[in-house]
């Protein structure tokens, strides 16, 4: 087959402008193209809106929580709405905290880190590394890849049942993959967890861009996304859920901020009385332009609505696939099967074809941006695709010569046409 089954690209009305969409990349074959970027499931550009907001408050810039001049005190209250905003836009209970970090893989690490003692941890095999690895020093279980969404419920009541009933356990699932974009039966899996004392924590990465996620809705414990894959810029992420078990966790970070009193002892050493509350765990000088432009994101996105933004994902999906149907060498990567509900992010395999071969064309010869590999997610990658796959790549471009798989991947600034 030839690249340019892929390349015809479906032309569907982009809802919210994004920066970026007009950026245009030489070809190979000469002249230049606008870039089309079919990588939104790594990183989405960030919303004009969300740039426009970070602008605005740009001049008003000011140290938070402790500064006592006007600036100080504008920026805090940014903050702090931000914090309420991004509640609002997550539905969550009153009581729970939200915690701004880096990312989603920050998030995970930092409940890892709030585990309380002797608590289990149930984890897929299909999961995004972020998801499967930061549970360390803990007795994980890890579940094998289900090929129904029932069938994951029916492998973690199964998993559930044989654990200690009384100790703490937790449970970590994604809201939609980030190789097959396929919807995982989060409020089942909830159910299933609480009615065997087990808590959840939803990795909502790849889900809150596409779909509204209601934490009280699903009844998940916690849920983490990244800021840049939500259409704001890098270097933000929410943990977001219960207060108990980070109330009484040591503080992800020691330092300023997280310690309410801090004092020499008599015997030279330090004594040092931790926050209880968000702050505990937020350590440092925080990320307060990242929160202000999540927050911004969650805004517009809630705005623009959900189910308009999954109609239009759904035909782009649809057209790709419709587009590739009669290209034999072309396989398509689910474990739920190719109707399977799913977000804007699918993934195939193109027969003969080295992967990054292929994406490299579609950049050089197309200027269309996709990515190949493993996806940080190795073991579901390797199980979709056989086991040939597996280069030595991390999440990027595997070896050369193996077979690993292609990804593209839709949100709301995806352009028109290309
Ligand atoms: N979880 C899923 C499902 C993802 O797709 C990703 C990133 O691709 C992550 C977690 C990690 O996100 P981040 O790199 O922003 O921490």
């Amino acid at each position: 087959m030839s690249v340019s089954a892929v390349a015809a690209a479906p032309t569907v009305r982009a809802p919210l402008p994004v920066l970026g969409r007009d950026v245009a990349v030489p070809l190979v074959t000469g002249g230049e193209v606008t870039y089309a970027a079919l990588d939104y499931a790594a990183s989405a550009p960030a919303l004009q809106r969300v740039w426009d907001d970070v602008a605005a408050y740009a001049p008003y810039y000011g140290s938070v929580h402790r500064g006592a001049g006007y600036l100080s005190q504008l920026s805090t209250d940014l903050f702090e709405n931000a914090r309420r905003t991004v509640a609002e836009f997550l539905d969550c209970r009153s009581g729970d905290q939200v915690v701004f970090t880096r990312s989603t893989t920050d998030s995970l690490n930092l409940l890892a880190a709030a585990l309380p003692e002797g608590c289990e941890v149930f984890v897929f095999e299909t999961e995004h590394h972020a998801s499967l690895l930061p549970w360390r020093g803990v007795r994980v279980t890890y579940l094998d890849a289900p090929g129904s969404p029932a069938q994951a419920v029916a492998t973690l009541e199964r998993a559930l049942a044989d654990r200690d009933p009384y100790g703490p356990a937790l449970v970590c699932v994604t809201g939609a993959s980030n190789v097959t974009g396929e919807l995982w039966p989060v409020r089942e899996l909830a159910a299933a967890a609480h009615a065997h004392g087990a808590r959840i924590v939803l990795d909502a990465a790849q889900l809150a861009p596409h779909r509204a996620v209601s934490v009280r809705d699903l009844d998940v414990d916690w849920v983490a996304f990244s800021g840049h894959k939500l259409y704001a810029p890098f270097g933000s992420g929410v943990l977001a859920g219960r207060a108990d078990w980070l109330r009484v966790a040591e503080p992800y970070l020691a330092g300023g901020g997280a310690s309410r009193k801090v004092a020499r002892r008599a015997d030279g050493g330090v004594d040092v009385e931790w926050h209880d509350g968000v702050a505990r765990h937020e350590a440092g000088s925080p990320n307060v332009i990242g929160a202000h432009a999540v927050a911004s994101a969650c805004t517009a996105l809630a705005e623009a609505g959900f189910d308009a933004l999954a109609a239009r994902e759904d035909a782009l999906v649809s057209a790709v696939r419709e587009g590739l149907a009669d290209v034999a060498e072309v396989r398509f990567l689910s474990l739920f099967g190719d109707d399977a509900p799913r977000v804007g992010v699918l993934s195939f395999v193109v027969d003969g074809w080295n992967s990054s071969h292929f994406s490299a064309a579609l950049s050089a010869e197309y200027g269309i941006g996709v990515r190949d590999g493993l996806f940080c997610a190795h073991p579901l990658v390797r199980r979709l695709v056989g086991s040939e796959a597996g280069g030595q790549g991390e999440c990027g471009a595997p070896d050369a010569g193996s077979l690993n798989a292609i990804r593209v991947s839709f949100g709301a600034g995806t352009p028109d046409e290309h």
